[in-house]
């Protein structure tokens, strides 16, 4: 008999995206002329930069030559790509990594989602909430948690985000072994300090915890001030893995390229406490079960490190921060209170009413689509998440819409 892994039953359905379809397909039968603004999507908008397609273009042909084909590449990334990872993501921002610590992949959800696979399965885990529910649901396939009740799964440390702390949770007082911490935040739009890394990398250094730092959004960063990587905090290398893609910050939701950074000297250990580098075994891992990123594809990667590539990367970011401004402007001015959309490509908005009452306000009223909080976990409710993906004019439509709407 063929048996299930029955953690897979404790899965709660994700209903977030397909509810907010239901309604908003509802809302355009009942009045089809009316035109829709989606500010809930996750996913860019903007073209891959012109450098990234002729370089991909340009690989493309070498595997059309005997000559200059490429077959399976090495499984952790080919040298130029994680070389340069090292050099311009890292060191330049004074951050020590090298190339050989970074593991090219297919994308960050495939990463943190399967990072937990080197722990043991009775580890205690924290999780933000609000939360990005690949680090959930994975350990709940993998059984490091009991039933879910009250919104919440049984077994893990829940970091609540509040106004009250800013939507950056300090460290708790019990012990943990594994902390998921995400900035600038998916779905807050909140950026740590380095005085508040670095409280998380005391901590584990001090709990023997290890932080997987997910930094989807690093690129969004502008204030020079903030932290870009968590190893610009002194000590990180020992306790913290990071995460990295180009989805969000290249356009390459739909290419697939990322990466992952696991320090040589980043430590777990065995239930007699011997210490064993991380580095081994996420290269056996990653080796085992991973082939590689396609080669275009990372020469396309390659591309935005070099030449025009930077400037054409800074303008798309910038393109979107500036709607961002321009969404955090007009609601402040609203009288909402925002958090991120300055360092982040989203805005947390305090709804001032429960996350789906203020969905469908807006839906009904202003044909514009957000994202209710709620869907991200117990301490969303009450927000809605606004995205910076989309076209200057459509953002603007779609502000004069709810300025009329909410603007009494
Ligand atoms: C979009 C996103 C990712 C990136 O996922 P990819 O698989 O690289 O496309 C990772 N983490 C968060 C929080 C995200 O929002």
């Amino acid at each position: 008999m063929i048996r299930l892994n029955e953690n897979y039953l404790k899965l709660q359905s994700s209903y977030l995206f397909s509810d907010i379809d239901k309604r908003v397909a509802a809302f355009k039968r009942e009045h089809p002329d009316r035109e829709i603004i989606k500010l809930g999507i996750g996913d860019v908008t903007r073209a891959l930069p012109k450098a990234c397609i002729e370089a991909f273009h340009k690989a493309v042909d070498e595997m059309a030559s005997d000559a200059t084909f490429r077959g399976y590449g090495p499984e952790q990334g080919y040298d130029f790509l994680r070389e340069k990872v090292a050099e311009y993501d890292f060191r330049r921002r004074g951050a020590e990594v090298d190339a050989d610590e970074v593991f090219i992949s297919d994308g960050a959800k495939c990463d943190t989602g399967n990072f937990q696979e080197l722990f043991a399965d009775d580890i205690t885990i924290a999780v933000p909430d609000p939360v990005y529910p690949v680090y959930v649901d994975t350990n709940v396939m993998a059984g490091r948690t009991g039933n879910f009740s009250n919104g919440r799964y049984q077994g893990f440390v829940y970091l609540d985000c509040t106004r009250e702390n800013g939507f950056v949770p300090g460290v708790p007082d019990a012990h943990v072994d594994c902390i998921y911490l995400c900035y600038p935040n998916n779905p807050t739009g909140a950026v740590a300090t380095k005085a508040q890394l670095r409280q998380w990398v005391d901590y584990a250094r001090q709990e023997k915890a290890l932080i997987l730092f997910d930094a989807a959004y690093a690129a969004f960063v502008c204030d020079e001030s903030l932290p870009q990587s968590i190893y610009e905090i002194e000590g990180a290398r020992e306790v913290a893995v990071e995460f990295r893609s180009y989805s969000k910050t290249a356009g390459f939701t739909g290419t697939r390229c990322a990466y992952t950074v696991v320090p040589k000297n980043c430590l777990a250990y065995d239930s007699g406490g011997a210490a064993y580098p991380l580095h081994r075994f996420w290269n056996r891992r990653h080796t085992t079960k991973f082939n590689g990123v396609s080669y275009p594809v990372q020469r396309a990667a390659e591309a935005i490190y070099l030449g025009d590539g930077p400037r054409q990367l800074r303008e798309i970011t910038d393109y979107y921060m500036a709607n961002a401004a321009m969404i955090r402007g007009r609601m402040t001015k609203l009288g909402y209170v925002c958090t991120g959309g300055s360092n982040a490509p989203y805005l947390w908005i305090d709804a001032k009413t429960d996350s789906w009452n203020f969905f469908d306000l807006l839906l009904q009223k202003a044909g514009v689509v957000c994202t209710p909080g709620a869907g991200f976990g117990k301490c969303g409710e009450g927000y809605v998440r606004i995205s910076a993906f989309n076209n200057p004019t459509r953002v603007s439509l779609a502000l004069d819409r709810i300025t009329k709407v909410l603007g009494g």
